[in-house]
């Protein structure tokens, strides 16, 4: 029997982590880069600019600095106006209003179906509404969102977190998501809040974005064609762990889903009596990531490869507005 690969498209890169990537870049290629005469970086970025650590390294090894928090950031490069780079996550009004006391000079980065969430939370918050939101404690995403308005934004994760809130039927309530949550498992979280607070609103559109959506149908249907998955994806990248668990889940039993930072992460053992194997990335991993995993599992003999086609993706999102307006300072 010829052993199989089975790739699921669409998979890896979206719109949002494309531009934050081609933000730094930009910023990067206009600075030549080198360090700036006066020594300090082209760019600084807060967080990882997508969660993927391949991404990050490879940014920083072309000159940009990584930081967790703004005060890493020496004064004398506020003051020079350095750029710095807020990733595809968003940040709270906290650390943006730390940017602006500082003078730094920023250039925003958030994908704009996160930006949307934002503007959803202080919209609804404007007109009386108590909000919960589901999504991931301590996610950089979920962080910034709750920031918005953390007295009025109640975060909760699971089904199961639904007893812990207490609404009266005369609080106008509306639910919110993080844009990189499981379809299924937030259905069952939603079925939850409505059957204990029937008068909840829904958004307008679903907060879990395309891409999310894309990635999860696609690896579904290979999941079902395979006796074990690869997901290419790092550990706290949020979409990338969902796809993990949606093949799992897809898998019903006949195997096992593995996620991996890249190929040399993956074992031996998982191969063993395995016929055909799914692959898929997370929407921050870059499709040489994947062409790696697929050469490993050719050595290893799964050398016929079919793909899954679910959906053809052609969104696409411009540059923050400051990479438009003017050139980066250098
Ligand atoms: S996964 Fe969705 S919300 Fe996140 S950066 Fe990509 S397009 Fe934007």
């Amino acid at each position: 029997m010829t052993k199989r690969i089975v790739l699921a498209d669409p998979r890896g890169f979206c719109a949002g982590v494309d531009r934050a990537i081609l933000t730094v870049q930009t910023i990067l290629k206009a600075s030549g880069g080198a360090d700036r005469a006066d020594g300090l970086p082209p760019v600084y970025v807060r967080r990882q600019i997508v969660h993927n650590r391949h991404v990050v390294e490879d940014l920083a090894s072309q000159g940009a600095v990584f930081v967790q928090e703004l005060a890493e950031i020496p004064d004398e490069a506020a003051a020079a106006g350095v750029p710095i780079v807020f990733s595809a996550h968003g940040v709270s009004p906290s650390v943006k209003a730390e940017a602006d006391a500082r003078g730094l000079h920023v250039v925003d980065a958030t994908c704009p179906l996160v930006s949307k969430v934002h503007r959803e939370v202080l919209r609804f918050v404007r007109e009386g509404y108590e909000i919960v939101y589901i999504g991931h404690r301590g996610h950089d995403e979920a962080v910034g969102v709750v920031g918005e308005s953390p007295e009025h934004v109640h975060l909760i994760e699971h089904a199961d977190d639904v007893d812990t809130l207490d609404f009266t039927p005369d609080t106008k309530l509306v639910l919110l998501t993080q844009t990189t949550l499981s379809i299924d498992e937030t259905s069952g979280t939603i079925a939850a809040l409505k059957a204990r607070f029937p008068w909840i609103k829904e958004p307008p559109s679903s907060d879990i974005c395309y891409a999310t959506s894309n990635r999860q149908a696609a690896v579904k249907l290979v999941a079902e064609q395979s006796d074990c998955v690869v997901i290419v994806g790092s550990a706290n990248s949020s979409n990338s762990v969902r796809l993990m668990e949606v093949a799992q889940e897809a898998l019903a039993g006949r195997g096992t889903a593995h996620r991996v930072d890249d190929a040399a992460e993956m074992e031996e053992s998982w191969f063993d009596g395995v016929g055909a194997v799914g692959v898929s990335s997370g929407a921050s991993v870059p499709d040489a990531l994947v062409a790696g995993v697929i050469d490993a599992l050719k050595d290893r003999g799964f050398t016929e490869v079919s793909t899954v086609e679910t959906i053809k993706e052609n969104m696409h999102f411009v540059l923050p507005a400051e990479l438009r307006k003017q050139p980066a300072r250098a």
